[in-house]
């Protein structure tokens, strides 16, 4: 059985939601949308699955609306509104850049620092030189990268955002969703969006957050990607993925409990600090907590195996962990491996260092005896594939 450390990719279903989906599988398939008394019961619990999920954000009830991934929920928010120009990072998640640039919209690409930061006050700065003829901006910054795992301050983005009256904020909570404290409460983002696979909930739902004061101003105005029955408050139509939506709400209660988060982030620790030596080259902010609970991204100093190479090795080995993201590899160029993280590049991270990058990602499956099996394992590839210390010109 492999040790799986690929968590931000996906996660393995929680028990109790095993269970509770077996169960509705079996017992539960009306439409929310009958009127009989089954579908009465499943539009019911289709509201508490909607209710408990605002309650862990503190949002309103009515700021959530279910879709089926949260790919699709950031394409919903790219093609909501009239806007004039994109600003966004080039550390987003494929889902955010394809809608960016398929928007044919104008888009500035944010600057980061070696660690995937953004930088505020330039921020302003652009929002500021961007504003001067009224042009409407859609912001889109993700709370926590997938790849590198840097914690953007989205309170601090809010809070800028909300000066400028022409700027939506949108950002990507897929990574930190009931992993981080999120409280949409002003200041906060216009727009959320989120997954359930990545937090021990099924594959095929997410959701995306709209707030109520941008749905009073402009809802006469939204365009919707998905026409027809006018499903979730004409957000969205198509039946509702009703007992998916309800392990959901589930998922995220259970990920969402102190003690869960608390043994990942000492789990976390204890493998970052595994990680200061000379051996490695780490990836992403230097302080943990401005990291993406149990993200880890790293190069190795002394293997010469390059990032495909050694996930296919450590795989031999019996350990499940990646490259990068899991949505880039289906890409033509990523299948024969020409380019690493695009993450990476955006920091500035040399090639000759990038290209030898993994990412392991945790969960409260995983435990210390795990990581101490990883960290041989790692020692037995230096020794078989090490790296020839090249020859420095003087
Ligand atoms: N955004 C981020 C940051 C992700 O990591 C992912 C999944 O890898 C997505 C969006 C897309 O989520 P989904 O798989 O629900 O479409």
């Amino acid at each position: 059985m492999s040790i799986y450390f690929d968590n931000a990719a996906t996660t393995p279903l929680f028990p109790e939601v095993i269970e509770l989906l077996d169960k509705l599988n079996r017992e539960s398939f009306a439409n929310p949308s009958s009127i009989h008394s089954l579908g009465r019961k499943a539009k019911k619990q289709l509201e508490k699955s909607r209710a408990d999920i605002a309650e862990i954000l503190q949002a309103k009830t009515n700021e959530i609306f279910f879709c089926s991934s949260a790919t699709e929920a950031n394409n919903m928010i790219f093609n909501l509104l009239d806007y004039d120009l994109v600003i966004t990072s080039p550390a987003e998640h494929a889902s955010v850049i394809e809608s960016a640039k398929a928007t044919t919209k104008p888009i500035h690409w944010l600057e980061l620092n070696q660690e995937g930061f953004i930088d505020l006050e330039n921020l302003e700065r652009i929002l500021q030189e961007k504003s001067q003829d009224n042009k409407k901006i859609l912001l889109s910054i993700m709370h926590g990268n997938n790849e590198i795992g840097t914690l953007q301050n989205i309170k601090a983005i809010a809070e800028l955002s909300q000066k400028f009256s022409n700027v939506f904020f949108h950002s990507d909570c897929v990574q930190t969703f009931t992993k981080h404290e999120i409280i949409l409460q002003d200041p906060c983002p216009d727009f959320i969006s989120a997954s359930a696979h990545k937090i021990h909930g099924p594959k095929g739902v997410g959701f995306l957050y709209i707030k109520n004061s941008i749905q009073e101003k402009y809802s006469h105005k939204f365009k919707t990607l998905i026409v027809g029955g006018g499903q979730e408050s004409d957000m969205r139509s198509g039946t509702e993925n009703i007992n998916a939506i309800i392990a959901f709400a589930l998922a995220a209660q259970i990920n969402n409990q102190k003690e869960r988060r608390e043994r990942v982030n000492s789990l976390h620790e204890y493998f970052f600090k595994k990680l200061n030596t000379n051996d490695f080259i780490c990836h992403g902010p230097k302080n943990l907590e401005q990291r993406v609970n149990g993200n880890l991204n790293f190069s190795l100093n002394n293997c010469k195996l390059r990032s495909e190479e050694l996930v296919l090795q450590m795989d031999l080995k019996g350990f499940a962990l990646s490259s990068g993201s899991a949505c880039t590899s289906n890409k033509a160029e990523a299948a024969f491996a020409i380019e690493s993280s695009y993450v990476l590049r955006a920091c500035g991270i040399d090639e000759s260092i990038s290209s030898r990058a993994i990412r392991v990602s945790l969960s409260s499956f995983n435990n210390f005896a795990d990581i101490d099996s990883f960290f041989l394992a790692i020692k037995e590839l230096e020794a078989k594939f090490p790296l020839k210390q090249m020859i420095k010109s003087p």
